[in-house]
């Protein structure tokens, strides 16, 4: 009588813990997932590929690395007028950044920062 009733009881105690831990593994791994994909969609870590400040990539900013501006000077892809690339002139031409911006989009998914004021005006 008494091995009977520490069976059952022996046995829905393990029923009870196995249940448990499957319900906690399935919360925490549905939980960490959703975490990561909000995280992503939200800011993109684009490890300074992009210039924030002229709305280009890094390495092709003339503003910000002059060692550029030669480059540009002799392909003829300059703007006298605002001292950049006229590829990357932004204030002769506002929808040269949309170039710019799906190049940036193709590669992160998400629309770039937009550039500084000063570098639109
Ligand atoms: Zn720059
Ligand atoms: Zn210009």
């Amino acid at each position: 009588m008494l091995s009977t009733t520490w069976t059952r009881f022996a046995s829905l105690t393990t029923l009870a813990i196995a249940a448990a831990i499957l319900t906690g593994c399935g919360t925490a791994d549905s939980g960490s997932v959703q975490t990561s994909d909000a995280t992503a969609a939200t800011t993109v870590d684009d490890g300074g590929w992009w210039c924030v400040e002229h709305g280009v990539p890094e390495e092709e900013c003339a503003l910000c690395d002059p060692s550029l501006v030669a480059k540009f000077k002799e392909a003829g892809d300059w703007c006298e007028e605002h001292n950049r690339p006229e590829s990357q002139c932004f204030l002769c031409n506002p929808k040269r950044f949309e170039k710019f911006a799906a190049r940036y989009e193709a590669k992160f998914g998400v629309q770039p920062p937009k550039p500084e004021e000063s570098s639109m005006r």
